[in-house]
């Protein structure tokens, strides 16, 4: 018999008493749970809803669908510089299907422990299958003044950067998709990408002070700079021959099959989406706090471009001259 849904909570999403979860007053199992924000924070709130055939493929490994539903939530506490608290989860099921919901759960609590993050409640119903998650942060108030990074800080004249690797997850889509022929290798790399990204949480936490910025890029660099940009009403030049290398397959497009590749390179990387990077600006005299940043946190950035006054999104090449070409991003109404 089908596994009921109290029973399918009991299981597979209510874990036993675990020692006191920071910020925590009171998890699963009453009609409400209870927050208890530390003295002088705030609570920072984040929603991410994951939908069958539109962010993931039916096919996809349920361990790794886990992982990435909880992944896409952290990513944008971390583009706010928040510690990861706590999560809810409202999950539609086909059905009580118990192997899809142990793996599932496995990989959702691996990354919930890794980040301290507690599973204080949620939703359970029957449906096409859809998984929606709202993350709670916490960020410090210092003298009146939130800690928070957001996306309208940015002034002209600051340098832009990018953590870790951009284009591979789309890479690794198109792969799938059978759009190209990828060397397995390559292809494993690029689709762990796509599959288990990485939250940035401890860069994020580490740029708060230092990052006058800061978005998660999820739709694509251009696509995400632009939000900083309005938000923050200035302009930018990124060079591209510095982002250009940031594909971690940037092997692939030096070889024949891709030698026809560059254009679609600098594609992936302004483009694609999925990566789950922070995009961030700081002043010039942040410099060397910005590597301090990247070090604590053992995550590689990239300065890739300015700030400026001029209005709209420049693209230059190693010599400053204009690099044409249309990157557009993600939009699910486009
Ligand atoms: P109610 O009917 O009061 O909304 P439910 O019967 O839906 O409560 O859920 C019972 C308890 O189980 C609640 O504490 C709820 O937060 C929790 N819960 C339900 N679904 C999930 C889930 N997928 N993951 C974690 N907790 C869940
Ligand atoms: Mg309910």
């Amino acid at each position: 018999m089908a596994l009921g849904e109290f029973d399918l909570i009991e299981r597979f999403f209510k874990r036993p008493a675990r020692q006191a979860a920071t910020g925590v007053a009171l998890g699963v199992g009453d009609d409400c749970a209870l927050l208890q924000p530390a003295p002088g924070t705030q609570v920072a709130i984040s929603c991410d809803m994951l939908v069958e055939g539109r962010h993931f493929l039916p096919e996809v490994d349920p361990a790794l669908l886990g992982h990435k539903a909880l992944a896409v939530n952290l990513s944008d506490l971390a583009a706010c510089g928040a510690q990861p608290r706590a999560f809810t989860l409202a999950l539609a099921l086909p059905q009580s299907d118990e192997a899809w919901l142990a793996a599932f759960s496995r990989g959702l609590f691996a990354l919930a422990d890794a980040h301290g993050c507690e599973l204080i409640g949620g939703d359970t119903t029957q449906g096409p299958l859809n998984i929606c998650i709202t993350v709670f942060g916490e960020v410090p108030v210092v003298a009146g003044r939130s800690q928070a990074l957001l996306r309208s800080g940015a002034r002209p004249g600051e340098d832009i950067y990018v953590s870790g690797t951009l284009g591979d997850a789309r890479l690794a889509l198109e792969a799938l998709q059978g759009k190209l022929d990828l060397p397995a290798p390559l292809l494993a790399r690029a689709r762990a990408r796509l599959e288990q990204p990485t939250p940035r949480v401890a860069l994020g936490l580490a740029l708060r002070g230092v990052a006058s910025a800061a978005i998660d890029v999820s739709d694509g660099l251009l696509g995400d700079l632009g939000h900083i940009l309005k938000a923050s009403a200035c302009g930018a030049t990124i060079d591209t021959s510095l982002a250009i290398d940031l594909i971690a397959a940037h092997a692939f497009f030096e070889t024949a099959e891709g030698q026809a590749g560059r254009a679609q390179q600098l594609a992936l990387v302004l483009a694609g989406g999925d990566d789950y990077e922070l995009l961030f600006t700081a002043p010039e005299s942040a410099r060397s706090a910005v590597q301090a940043a990247a070090q604590a946190s053992a995550t590689p950035v990239t300065r890739i471009g300015r700030t400026e006054t001029q209005a709209g999104l420049r693209l230059v090449d190693a010599q400053g001259q204009p690099v044409s070409g249309q990157f557009a991003s993600f939009d699910h109404f486009a």
